[in-house]
């Protein structure tokens, strides 16, 4: 990845790695992480995600104190290229303080997400 990808990463998330076009919403769900606050440390790997991240249907399901993480998933209408982002963020109360954020590019969550 080339810093003016990273730089361009930073403030236009839903940007098309390959074309840099602006990437089409093509789904979203939510999940809450079995991790209480002040103890998430950043991951990268896809296979942390997948083995803890619990599909809730809406932020009240998730215990105080415990962290959420949504998912969307974004295609490029020009290429084809699909993306899936999550945020990781603490509910407290109508609140959501932002924690860390992943972007997979190579369908690492797909099976995962929308099975
Ligand atoms: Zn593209």
């Amino acid at each position: 990845m080339g810093f003016l990808r990273k730089m361009r990463a930073a403030f236009h998330d839903d940007w098309c790695g390959k074309c840099q076009s602006q990437m089409a919403e093509t789904g979203r769900q939510l999940y809450m992480l079995p991790v209480t606050v002040d103890h998430y440390t950043p991951h990268r790997d896809a296979d942390f995600f997948i083995g803890n991240m619990r599909k809730v249907s809406v932020k009240a399901e998730i215990p105080t104190g415990f962290y959420a993480c949504g998912a969307i998933s974004y295609r490029c209408p020009e290429c084809g290229h699909r993306m899936v982002k999550l945020s990781v963020f603490l509910p407290v109360r109508d609140q959501e303080l932002p924690e860390d954020v992943i972007c997979f590019e190579n369908g690492e969550m797909d099976a995962f997400l929308w099975q």
